[in-house]
């Protein structure tokens, strides 16, 4: 069984763990080391079990604490060369990956996917093992071809559910934000996530978890009915965090 820790997902930090067979890879450390400790030990996560952090891009709601977590817990940091130059992680031990080449770590087989988002080379994560495929996609302004193919494999899917198009139409964010964050190198919307969720529905049971809800133009009662309106999902079949310091287990 593959389990799914979401730790913390959102604009003030993203942090995932999953885990099998006693072996773990962390995706995105964007909170301190000390609240992914307590986050960890909160959702029953052993600290021996993660073997590696793995990140999608170096904006800081993903990387803040990925140095001190890797120092803390003796493990590699990996992400795209392009990716690491980005990054000030202090010591760390740093293994590359090239973005759409597949690797194998902590008994998974990854592939990092490209996403289109302001951040010089943002990923996707495809995770798998056995028969079963995680999908984590956040922070991409538009699904690319290779997401939605994950998407439609996926046995969970955690995917960004961003915005409500209204919310951040009549928000307060500046102009410039506003039409960042809408357009293809920002984030997704709760539609845009709900017709990529429409698009790829198929007889197999998939797991879906709406993740990087703006704290500012989102709610997740409305996240969860906007996909549910639109896919036809009923709305328990939906989750997401529902509060700060919220956490998960998902399993499959
Ligand atoms: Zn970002
Ligand atoms: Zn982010």
């Amino acid at each position: 069984m593959i389990e799914v820790h979401v730790l913390a997902s959102g604009s003030d930090g993203n942090c995932t763990v999953i885990e099998c067979d006693g072996e773990a890879i962390m995706i995105d450390a964007g909170v301190s080391c000390r609240k992914i400790l307590s986050l960890m030990d909160q959702e029953g996560v052993d600290r021996d079990v993660v073997k590696a952090i793995l990140l999608t891009h170096e904006h800081s709601d993903h990387v803040v604490g990925a140095g001190a977590t890797a120092r803390k817990l003796g493990v590699p940091v990996m992400c795209n060369p392009a990716t690491f130059s980005q990054l000030s992680l202090g010591n760390v031990d740093y293994i590359p990956f090239d973005t759409a080449d597949p690797f194998d770590v902590a008994g998974f087989h990854v592939t990092p996917l490209p996403t289109s988002h302001n951040a010089i080379e943002p990923n996707a994560f495809l995770t798998q093992k056995d028969d079963k495929s995680i999908l984590l996609a956040t922070d991409t302004g538009k699904m690319t071809f290779q997401i939605e193919a994950a998407l439609k494999m996926a046995d969970i899917a955690v995917i960004e559910s961003n915005y409500d198009n209204k919310m951040l139409a009549d928000g307060p964010y500046p102009v410039a934000l506003k039409r960042l964050i809408g357009s293809e190198r920002g984030h997704l919307s709760n539609v845009d996530c709900a017709n990529a969720i429409r698009r790829t529905m198929s007889d197999s049971a998939r797991q879906l978890f709406l993740a990087h809800l703006s704290k500012t133009n989102n709610i997740p009662d409305l996240a969860r009915d906007t996909v549910s309106e639109i896919t036809g999902i009923r709305r328990l079949k939906i989750d997401c965090l529902e509060f700060p310091g919220d956490t998960r287990t998902l399993k499959a």
